[in-house]
């Protein structure tokens, strides 16, 4: 294990606003954190109230909430005020078209204005929103937009022509598609024209007065481990949206804050649009994808002080060197989270030698819909851990029996099923369409995760691997986690992800597939190589057995690794759905 990477007041900067994790543990509750929400005006709760409107209600209206960076990196910051109006713009569309409360609004396009002011504007108009990754094909979107039963769709005229308009007859409950771009040419049957609509729409609106359990926002996993799920969330989570943000991101009134998640994923919606908006704090958008050298000149120019983004891109950056990172002033840095993946020990030491923070891991899911294990600004960090669970927040190892119940694991490092109190605000109420299997994610006041993890004796939680991806070889049962950090630490590699191969004797053998960093070349010495470093690491019941080379692993479009497609087809297996595959190598 990687050395504890301690914390000192000058690591701090500002006093983070956690310090006595322990305190504020023992004396923190839901009911009183949700008394710092300024809750609706009569009574009620709003996640875009919170967002917006509370902060020019309070008169801090002309503060930049967000700071839109297009192609060039030019700027359009967009004010509180002006956000909140913009907002109110979109849902007197809504409520002009005949959208009421609890339909369904999905969006299809990239980061832009216009997306921010729809999420807002239907969260206000007490309807529901769901958002698209832009990069779908027609089929995934027909099938969210079926099984969420999408009433209005937000998209561009581009997206509109290449995936939605061959789908439309399949989707007789889509009563309107709104072009961002479109004008009075594109109107057409159920096809408008933003734009004109917002023109012609008032910028005042009185929040329609929702409640805690009132459908807020949908969010379909991403597609890891086999179809995706259709998560629903309540306006009750941005209590959880506003701690989180405050405790595990570290979020101050002055901050720059950049989320790289795009927000068709949880975790561009939490705390790339309601969290830091909640928090009153100033979030940069950047239109464009992943690019070292970009993303480094963006930080340095916008002077981002907290940074959040996953595994994926950190991996990308190691991949591309630290000679980039040392080209740009860095300094406004003041701390750095990630999420999505496990981040591998090696990642971690790796940021702190290159920015002089580590990033601090944090664990959730699409489920949960915030924060719940995370790495503290004030704590140490231990490389290769999630870190410890949330106030509010109760988690625990526990063993699922046959008959459904669950015990839970009293003692440390032992591995079992990470599971999480049911009750916080933010936990996901449903999964469209399929009753059962919610249900089936809880078990005696429990709901549990499908990763596995243990807990040492400082209370720090580990990652093992999500149970799908576990594998029995020879009596033992394997993180891929272990294995694949183990491959991270040779210099050759950029990626790695082990899967189980069917063995008569062993049970299962371990095959990794790797990805190598710039100037390393594939070859029989170098796989030898390799083996021999992991079997040095891990010992020979757990080393892999085979070493395949691949330019790229294939990912979800959240970035995560897709260890069963590499499985399925290593296996001559049905590559299952993989409407969320972003790069694919066979
Ligand atoms: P699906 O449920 O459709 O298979 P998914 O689980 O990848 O997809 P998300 O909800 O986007 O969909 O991702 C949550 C999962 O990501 C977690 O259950 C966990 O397996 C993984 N994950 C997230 N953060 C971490 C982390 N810090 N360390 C390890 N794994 C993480
Ligand atoms: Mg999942």
């Amino acid at each position: 294990m990687l050395a504890t990477i301690e914390k000192s007041r000058v690591d701090w900067r500002v006093a983070p606003n956690l310090v006595d994790y322990d305190h504020v543990r023992a004396s923190f509750d839901w009911s009183t954190a949700r008394k710092s929400l300024a809750g609706l005006p009569g009574g009620g709760l709003n996640m875009a109230y919170e967002a917006v409107t509370r902060h020019v209600v309070e008169g801090k209206g002309e503060r930049i909430a967000l700071r839109l960076l297009g192609r060039e990196q030019e700027v359009t910051d967009i004010t509180f005020a002006a956000l909140d109006a913009a907002a109110c713009r979109f849902a007197n569309v809504l409520e002009t078209l005949g959208i009421g409360r609890g339909e369904v609004v999905f969006s299809l396009c990239g980061r832009v204005p216009p997306l921010y002011a729809a999420v807002l504007g239907t969260l206000k108009r007490g309807a529901v929103f769901c958002p698209l990754f832009s990069a779908f094909g027609p089929e995934p979107i027909r099938a969210r937009m079926e099984i969420g039963r999408g009433a209005v769709l937000v998209t561009t005229r581009a997206l509109f022509q290449r995936k939605v308009k061959g789908i439309l007859d399949q989707l007789p409950g889509l009563r309107f598609v709104l072009l961002i771009d479109g004008g009075k040419d594109d109107e057409a049957d159920r096809i408008r024209a933003l734009p004109l609509l917002l023109a012609a729409a008032g910028d005042r609106y009185e929040t329609v007065r929702t409640g805690p359990e009132d459908r807020a926002l949908m969010h379909f996993t991403s597609g890891t481990t086999g179809r995706p799920k259709g998560a629903i969330h309540v306006h009750e989570a941005v209590v959880a949206h506003a701690v989180t943000a405050r405790y595990a991101l570290d979020l101050h009134d002055e901050d720059i804050f950049w989320c790289t998640a795009d927000p068709g994923w949880v975790t561009g919606m939490s705390y790339g649009v309601i969290g830091p908006l909640v928090c009153g704090v100033t979030s940069i958008i950047d239109e464009m994808e992943f690019d070292a050298d970009r993303w480094y000149s963006i930080i340095e120019r916008q002077k981002v002080t907290v940074w959040y983004t996953a595994p994926t891109a950190i991996r990308m950056l190691m991949k591309v060197g630290t000679e980039i990172a040392r080209k740009y002033d860095l300094a406004s840095l003041r701390f750095l989270a990630s999420v999505g993946e496990p981040l591998n020990p090696e990642a971690v030491v790796w940021s702190y030698h290159a920015f002089g923070r580590p990033f601090h891991d944090n664990w959730w899911q699409t489920e949960t819909g915030g924060i719940m294990i995370a790495n503290f600004a004030a704590l140490p960090v231990k490389p290769g851990s999630m870190g410890k669970p949330l106030p509010g927040i109760d988690a625990a190892i526990v063993n699922r029996h046959p008959d459904g119940s669950v015990t839970v694991v009293a003692e440390p490092e032992v591995e079992g099923e990470l599971a999480l109190r049911a009750g916080w605000p933010s936990m996901f109420r449903g999964y469209l369409g399929e009753e059962e299997r919610y249900r089936k994610c809880f078990a005696d006041g429990w709901y549990l995760s499908g990763d596995l993890a243990r807990r040492d004796s400082d209370g720090y939680y580990w990652f093992v691997g999500r149970s799908d991806d576990v594998i029995k070889t020879a009596g033992h049962l394997i993180g891929p986690f272990e294995v694949e950090s183990a491959l991270l630490e040779h210099p050759a590699v950029a990626e790695a992800a082990v899967i189980g191969k069917p063995d008569e004797v062993a049970g299962n053998t371990i095959k990794a597939f790797v990805a190598l960093k710039a100037g390393y070349e594939a070859s029989p010495e170098l796989e030898r190589e390799l083996m021999a470093h992991a079997r040095r690491r891990l010992g020979p019941a757990v080393a892999p057995r085979e070493i395949a080379f691949r330019s790229n692993l294939p990912k979800t479009r959240s970035g995560k690794i897709m260890r069963r497609l590499l499985r399925a087809r290593e296996l001559g297996l049905p590559e299952g759905d993989i409407s969320t595959l972003e790069s694919d190598e066979k």
